[in-house]
């Protein structure tokens, strides 16, 4: 399926709820959600009634969407995470939040995953002191991200020297150096997600 180039905050009012996909502008009175808190198109306004099935299929959708993955994407990574030892959705979460453009978001170094992906594939990036532009690479505890030397007198990076920025206890960054690590993998409880994701189980599960 071809990756969805349509109005972001189309998914957010979708979904009903913020999926955080356009930066600062989500956090600020123009969210679109915050004008038009129903589901866009003719019925948007009309009756909500969800089925069992409905109810599992919106909270993939959402968990697809928050993270920015194809159907393609996400059901391969739901396999990986049934396939591993441990409680299957809690390996999935863990599995999407220790990609290379979701680590890039916690550190701070982007204002989305949208934009995080982006600077990842256009090459902003090291990963232990290597070239990394693919925005699906796992990392692992120890794995230190930096912005590539040439890439730090860009306009978006000297601002974010400046910044003070706050990241999940999991990693870590050094504005200064323009450079983070990840310090541990993520428990279940340290994922601010709002996925309830039982309910991709069971829906991947029929
Ligand atoms: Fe979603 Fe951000 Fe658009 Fe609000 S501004 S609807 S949170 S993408």
């Amino acid at each position: 399926m071809a990756r969805y180039t349509g109005p972001s905050c189309r998914l957010c009012r979708r979904e009903g709820q913020k999926l955080f996909l356009k930066g600062e502008r989500c956090y600020s009175g123009k969210c679109a959600l915050e004008k038009r808190s129903y589901a866009p198109g003719q019925h948007g306004q009309g009756r909500k009634k969800s089925s069992e099935y409905g109810n599992q299929l919106r909270e993939k959708q959402k968990c697809k969407r928050f993270y920015g993955l194809q159907e393609t994407q996400f059901r391969n990574l739901f396999d990986k995470a049934a396939a591993k030892k441990g409680i299957t959705g809690d390996n999935l979460l863990i599995m999407l939040e220790t990609r290379l453009d979701n680590v890039v978001f916690r550190m701070g170094l982007a204002s989305s995953r949208k934009e995080a992906r982006q600077l990842v594939t256009h090459g902003h990036f090291t990963v232990n002191g290597k070239k990394a532009d693919i925005p699906s690479m796992p990392l692992k505890a120890g794995d230190v991200v930096a912005v590539k030397e040439k890439s730090t007198s860009s306009p978006k990076f000297k601002e974010i020297k400046e910044m003070t920025i706050s990241t999940p206890a999991w990693v870590t960054i050094d504005t200064q150096k323009l450079e983070g690590k990840v310090l541990a993998m993520p428990t279940r409880d340290q994922i601010d997600t709002p996925v309830a994701e039982h309910l991709i189980v069971e829906l991947y599960s029929k």
